[in-house]
């Protein structure tokens, strides 16, 4: 799959292992290739370990330098959300994505 985040476009890939780590996020691809984050396929929190690498290439793009302990601790912390929550409705509730709006928008022009 790839998604575009600002003017960047990130591959998201599946691999079959990885040396170290269930995730990985790869920024040096150069100019004409997208940036990767690359999954373990057997990863069993697959969901999670992306969201993981998500908050890596947040870090890279906004230049926040978090740390692994900090990317970590973000995980920890959504995955204790989402036991209860679903995000994507939570936030839907106080406001629709630009895209969802225009959506409706076009299709009452269409009534
Ligand atoms: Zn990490």
């Amino acid at each position: 799959m790839r998604i575009k985040i600002g003017r960047h476009f990130w591959e998201i890939v599946t691999v079959k292992e990885l040396p170290e780590n269930d995730g990985e996020t790869r920024f040096n691809s150069g100019a004409l290739v997208p940036r990767q984050i690359a999954l373990c396929e057997t990863d069993e929190e697959m969901r999670y370990t992306l969201f993981h690498e998500l908050i890596h290439a947040a870090s890279f793009d906004e230049r926040l330098g978090l740390t692994e302990k900090q990317v970590l601790g973000l995980e920890r912390w959504f995955k204790k959300f989402e036991k209860n929550h679903d995000l994507s409705e939570l936030l839907d509730a106080y406001g629709e994505l630009p895209h969802k709006k225009n959506k409706q928008e076009s299709t009452k022009k269409c009534t």
